[in-house]
């Protein structure tokens, strides 16, 4: 394994590697899980050469988020990807591990804005979220420059905007988003559930619970009518989110073009955050109608 903390080291890796070999990225703010694993082990499948990059983004916190508490575990990070490099016997892995200044240069300005995906949803709460992780992002590709980049569907609209920037800017990569992993209870696996206690957890799951009553009543609609009812999945949806003050916001999305719903999406996201504490939980659910069972 190749461990890189600055920039010109990473450019110096990238240049050494084959051109005829495929390198894949996965962009992360460690404190790895079995989700970020995932994704790092598809890429090995796919790839002679996996990039990973842990990185703890400043511009994607507001300051009254958790960027200074946000937890982080380098060693151990390392330790889990040795391990999966050690069962791939002839690929590599190389870690981007640096500190805020090799990416972000003091003085630096420039900003990716995905307009309009960039402020609903997760965007409504955290206005400038979205701008820092596209420009991060699109930073990590230029250092990169992976065939392949992963990204988790645990982070659905995060994911939908990624791919909107390739689009929109013709950039070299194509992007592959995968399942969510959960923990056994059903809650997905976050970095962010180390703040959480058991019983919290617990409480936590509320918003799959949500995730899945909105699943299912949509899946109820279309075989009862053959068409789903926005405004009623809207109704239920308000209805749920005032009964329940940690909801700040659950909605039924495009899963596509993440427009509002109509009578005739065939495939829809459910998604939302819930508040347990000081500590936002996301998550979401697709239901793909029609001849496809919903997931
Ligand atoms: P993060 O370190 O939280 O920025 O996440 C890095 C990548 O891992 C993102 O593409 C996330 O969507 C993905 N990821 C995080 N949690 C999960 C999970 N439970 N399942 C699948 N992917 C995940």
């Amino acid at each position: 394994m190749i461990i890189c903390k600055t920039r010109s080291d990473l450019t110096k890796k990238r240049l050494d590697i084959d051109f005829q070999n495929k390198v894949g990225f996965v962009p992360t703010m460690g404190n790895l899980h079995s989700g970020h694993l995932s994704l790092v082990d598809h890429s090995m499948n796919e790839n002679e050469v996996t990039i990973v990059s842990i990185f703890v983004n400043p511009l994607q916190f507001a300051p009254h988020e958790d960027f200074d508490k946000y937890p982080r575990t380098l060693e151990k990070d390392l330790e889990l990807l040795k391990n999966i490099e050690k069962s791939f016997s002839d690929k590599t892995i190389i870690v981007f591990a640096p500190e805020a200044k090799e990416v972000f240069e003091p003085g630096y300005k420039a900003r990716i804005t995905i307009d309009g995906l960039n402020k609903v949803s997760e965007g409504q709460d955290r206005p400038e979220h979205f701008d820092g992780v596209t420009t991060v992002v699109y930073r990590l590709f230029q250092l990169t420059k992976p065939h392949t980049a992963y990204f988790g569907k645990k982070d659905f609209q995060q994911q939908l905007l990624i791919k909107k920037m390739v689009k929109d800017l013709m950039l070299p990569v194509v992007i592959k988003a995968l399942p969510t992993v959960r923990e056994t209870s059903g809650l997905a696996l976050s970095s962010r559930n180390n703040y959480l206690s058991d019983e919290e957890k617990k409480e936590g799951l509320q918003l799959y619970e949500a995730l899945k009553h909105i699943g299912l009543m949509i899946k109820n609609q279309f075989s009862s009518f053959g068409k789903i009812l926005p405004e009623q999945i809207k109704e239920e949806c308000a209805v749920m989110m005032k009964q329940n003050l940690s909801f700040t916001y659950l909605e039924a999305r495009d899963a596509n073009s993440f427009d509002v719903i109509d009578e005739t999406t065939m495939a829809i996201v459910v998604l939302g955050a819930y508040r347990v504490g000081e500590i936002r939980i996301l998550d979401n659910l697709e239901v793909q109608l029609g001849a496809l069972s919903g997931a």
